[in-house]
């Protein structure tokens, strides 16, 4: 999960990581109060997960505050890159900024073990010092258990060759990092700028953290850190029943169970498609291993909720969780749903197989059920679903 920058900013207030102050508002006009709190000037910046904001005119100096409501005004519901900015972070300005570094810790999954990177030609343009001049950026490992103590940050700046009247400073600031990195459960946290400025200091101006949701279980906090606004409203409302889905742009809506089964599902019905005016997957969802009515009925009212669903495709194995009990949960979820008012009306295709699948067959034929067809083979039931979405489209 990746956070705000001003998420960011508070996570590394939190463990000792020099940041300046700053407030976050969606209204233009909150931007005046407090720019005065902040000494009358401020720099306002986009609020938005991607980097380049300042080369896109989302990071903005404002002298007074009549000109932070101005810029504020300006940035709100720009767009950069594809993301609408929503909401501003109004920060105390930076004191002269003599000189931009980078540093990063990172879990580096290729080799195996935590990263460090660092530059002193940190700023706007880091991708391109890394791709230009790859000497210019020092990468470190750093070993899980001993992590990173005082001597281990002078060895990150010193292979990155930071200045030696910033060099102390810097090490500090690594250390803090870390424990950010670990003590939240972070995937990646990374400064950019870290800024030294006039007096000597060295501030971090701009922060990316992102989070580790497998982590979410021992941090609560996590909870609030979700930025609601993005969210697809069905993601949303599968996630609150604790189901593993992801909305696609096709018609064929999939119900598996197994993370494996279901990305195999989303091959042959996209195969499928081809022979069926093209249509495509609608969403990956995993109802997992207990396909139980109501796990099922949750599952189909959220596939059913999406109006690009045409068809649905529910494939499922039969392992710990036997097929008369899958078919149960189809007939039980589809009497629910109708209960609730909810009209089903987009056909599904059932395909079991596994743990008593003729069991589980007997009980979806005797229900007979005029929206459902059981088709007994994955290729078949897929080329199936595929026809009847083409048919709606
Ligand atoms: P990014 O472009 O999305 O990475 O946004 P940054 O927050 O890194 O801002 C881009 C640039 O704006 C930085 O490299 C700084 O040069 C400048 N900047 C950011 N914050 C401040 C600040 O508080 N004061 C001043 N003077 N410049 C800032
Ligand atoms: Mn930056």
């Amino acid at each position: 999960m990746d956070l705000f920058e001003y998420q960011a900013r508070d996570l590394f207030a939190k463990h000792g990581v020099p940041v300046l102050a700053g407030e976050v508002i969606d209204t233009p006009e909150a931007a005046r109060e407090i720019t005065e709190r902040l000494g009358g000037k401020s720099v306002v910046k986009a609020q938005v997960k991607v980097g380049g904001r300042g080369k896109a005119g989302g990071v903005k100096l404002a002298a007074t505050p009549d000109e932070a409501v101005a810029r504020a005004t300006d940035i709100l519901g720009m767009d950069i890159k594809g993301h609408t900015v929503h909401k501003v972070m109004l920060a105390e300005t930076a004191p002269e900024i003599l000189e931009e570094y980078y540093v990063s810790f990172l879990l580096d999954r290729a080799n195996r073990t935590f990263l460090s990177i660092a530059s002193v030609e940190g700023g706007m343009e880091i991708e391109e010092v890394a791709a230009t001049r790859p000497e210019a950026v020092a990468k470190i490992a750093v070993d899980a258990i001993d992590g990173v103590d005082k001597a281990k940050a002078q060895e990150i700046v010193a292979a990155a060759k930071f200045p030696a009247e910033v060099a102390d400073k810097v090490a500090d600031v690594l250390v803090s990092l870390w424990e950010v990195f670990i003590k939240e459960d972070a995937l990646l946290v990374e400064v950019n700028p870290l800024a030294k400025v006039a007096s000597g200091d060295v501030i971090a101006l701009d922060g990316k953290v992102s989070l580790d949701e497998n982590a979410e279980f021992r941090h609560p906090e996590f909870e609030e850190l979700h930025d609601k606004a993005a969210a697809n409203p069905l993601e949303a409302a599968a996630k609150e029943k604790n189901l593993n889905y992801v909305k696609l742009d096709g018609e064929v809506g999939i119900i598996g169970n197994g993370a494996g089964l279901v990305m195999s599902t989303l091959d042959v019905v996209a195969y499928a498609g081809e022979n069926h005016k093209g249509v495509k997957p609608a969403n990956f969802l995993d109802i997992g291993g207990g396909a139980s009515a109501e796990v099922m009925a949750n599952g189909l009212e959220i596939i059913l909720g999406d109006p690009d669903v045409k068809s649905v495709f529910v494939n499922v194995f039969g392992g710990i969780t036997a097929c008369d009990a899958v078919a149960n949960g189809i007939v039980q979820a589809l009497e629910l749903l109708e209960s609730k008012g909810e009209e089903v009306t987009k056909p599904l295709v059932v395909r079991l197989d596994g743990n008593n699948a003729e069991l589980g067959r007997q009980i979806l034929d005797d229900r007979n059920h005029p929206l459902v067809q059981r088709v007994d083979t994955m290729d078949g039931a897929a080329d199936k679903a595929a026809e009847l979405a083409a048919a709606a489209k």
